[in-house]
């Protein structure tokens, strides 16, 4: 069985998300982090880092990359060790480095491929369907090694999904973009506690899935640009 020390984060760059999207004046620096999980049964990786976009996005975002070999060295691997590969959600940012782990298969949800390959702007199509791409395609949660499984977490984008690993010293939540913020994260746990408790309404409307993460009973929840974790109370 994994251990929670088996669970390592890399930090692939940032980019500079513009007061457009932040829903202030100001522009935010957001950092983009993967996590692999050094399972009995071969070494996973959550998320690729961010791939090269057009001229406009690139403007946008402001990407600062840190090759995804470079990131893995940090954790003492390298990019022939990476045995299976998930994907939170398939924006440019998350799965940058996939064409350089061609052959490896790699676990999304059905709609969230299905989205990418659909909608114009969405992601950098060549980062989605590059040469060797080998896509597990699946339909909601999935148990995709021993006490290993992918969860369907949509907001962000309709497929996305979580990664929970049930290690021997507790329950680890890799959240990808569930959330941007672990404080995000945090008021929706405390929504979903406080109905729980019977507290009156109104209280905040947190998604669906809540529940069923929080009944997991995690010990820690990482997430995709948050250095920040949330841990219980
Ligand atoms: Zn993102």
């Amino acid at each position: 069985m994994v251990a929670t020390d088996d669970i390592a984060r890399l930090t692939l760059g940032t980019f500079v998300r513009p007061p457009a999207e932040t829903g202030t004046d100001h522009p935010r620096v957001e950092v983009v982090l993967a996590y692999v999980v050094r399972h009995p049964n071969g070494v996973l990786l959550l998320d690729t880092g961010i791939g090269a976009a057009d001229d406009e996005t690139e403007a946008w975002y402001r990407p600062g990359r840190i090759p995804l070999a470079e990131g893995l060295h940090t954790v003492g691997l390298s990019l022939a060790d990476v045995d299976l590969v998930a994907n939170c959600h398939l924006h440019f940012d998350h799965c940058g480095g996939n064409p350089l782990l061609a052959g490896r298969p790699v676990f999304c949800q059905r709609t969230e491929l299905a989205t990418a390959r659909t909608i114009d702007g969405y992601t950098v199509p060549e980062l989605v369907d590059h040469a060797g791409a080998s896509y597990q395609e699946l339909d909601g949660e999935t148990e995709i090694l021993p006490d290993v499984f992918v969860m369907p977490t949509p907001g962000h984008t309709p497929g996305h999904q979580s990664v929970v690993v049930r290690c021997g010293d507790g329950t680890v939540v890799l959240a990808g973009q569930s959330h941007d913020h672990a404080s995000d994260f945090s008021a929706d746990a405390l929504a979903v506690l406080a109905r729980r408790a019977g507290t009156a309404e109104p209280l905040p409307i947190a998604p669906d899935w809540m529940e069923r993460l929080l009944a997991l009973d995690p010990r820690r929840v990482l997430f995709a640009h948050d250095a920040a974790v949330w841990e219980p109370h």
